[in-house]
């Protein structure tokens, strides 16, 4: 079963209600963050509480996450790295952790000429994930204070070049690719279409299939893999926003709605939402009125869990003042 714990659903801009993006995906032979925005390790930690009055269920230990993966260098998306990097050390782990994120052509043959330690050239921007990385191990994430090894993974997502730089030297790598001591479940960047080198995430298990999108416009995430069983999209606007939403590569129901549609996904989450929409009422309605009742759609509140059983039923747990309401969401392949 794939368990994704919906710990953020709001855009750059929180609210009282939603947090900055952050989710955590468990499967049987792991667990791996997703864009750990801001205040990440403090949402980690009251799910891990949540999660222990819930028999059956994988307990979220820190030690247990094989890979970080970062969908862009925006600072909402991954502000919260270091901090939960640091307590993961103070907890005791030892084993050794991937961070992934994408880079631009341009970054990744620097990164391949001059090393992941050389100096940035001029001008790249702030929110490179290569240049966050190297502040990041200048700032104490390394082995030797952290208590375990990274690994430093970068890739550009169209060409499907990938490097995995580590204390070692730096070897080439693949797109699709597993966590060590992983024999089921692989993960893979999905292209997608941001105002900054950007990437979606995909974990595929054995008769499993989840996408996140990170954020990104629509159409945006493009794919030649088989549709997944539920696609977790941002919609940050709405269609009356088609314009700024298209002005900051980001999307509305509607084009969540398409993209789901575009991949063949079974199921559509909407998440991402901008501070303005004070309902998701109506980002619902306008991505269900795209679908046309073929595909179910739902929006995702902080909390909330989407899982997938092995014969691809859905279910969104929605987050209660104790434990989840379940519904089903995707009916099972048959
Ligand atoms: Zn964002």
């Amino acid at each position: 079963m794939l368990d994704l714990h919906v710990l953020g659903t709001a855009s750059a801009r929180p609210t009282t209600k939603r947090a900055v993006s952050g989710s955590v995906l468990a499967c049987p032979e792991g667990l791996v963050i997703i864009d750990p925005g801001e205040g990440f390790q403090d949402r980690f930690t009251v799910a891990r509480r949540h999660l222990k009055s819930e028999a059956g269920t994988p307990r979220l230990r820190s030690r247990r996450v094989a890979a970080v993966l970062l969908t862009h260098g925006h600072l909402d998306h991954t502000w919260g790295l270091l901090p939960w990097l640091q307590t993961s050390g103070l907890d005791g782990r030892t084993e050794p952790l991937v961070v992934a994120g994408p880079v631009d052509a341009q970054t990744f043959d620097h990164l391949h000429e001059h090393g992941f330690h050389s100096l940035p050239p001029e001008g790249l921007a702030a929110s490179d994930v290569w240049r966050q990385m190297r502040v990041w191990h200048d700032l104490g994430a390394t082995e030797e204070l952290l208590g375990y090894p990274l690994v430093w993974r970068l890739g550009h997502v169209a060409s499907g070049r990938w490097m995995d730089v580590t204390a070692a030297g730096t070897v080439e790598s693949t797109a699709v690719w597993s966590p060590a001591g992983w024999a089921e479940h692989r993960l893979t960047p999905v292209v997608s279409r941001h105002s900054v080198p950007s990437c979606g995430w995909r974990i595929d298990g054995p008769s499993t299939a989840l996408v996140v999108s990170g954020d990104t416009a629509s159409p945006g995430l493009d794919s030649d893999l088989p549709g997944p069983d539920v696609l977790v999209h941002e919609a940050t606007y709405l269609e009356e926003h088609a314009d700024r939403a298209e002005g900051h590569l980001h999307s509305t129901a509607a084009g969540a709605a398409r993209t789901a549609l575009h991949l063949d996904a079974r199921g559509l989450a909407l998440t991402h939402f901008s501070a303005r929409l004070a309902d998701v009422g109506p980002s619902v309605a306008e991505a269900a009125a795209v679908l046309g009742g073929g595909v179910p759609c739902v929006a995702l509140n902080d909390g909330d869990r989407l899982t997938v059983q092995s014969d691809g039923t859905v279910h969104h747990l929605s987050r209660e003042d104790v434990g989840w309401d379940a519904r089903l969401l995707v009916e099972g392949r048959r």
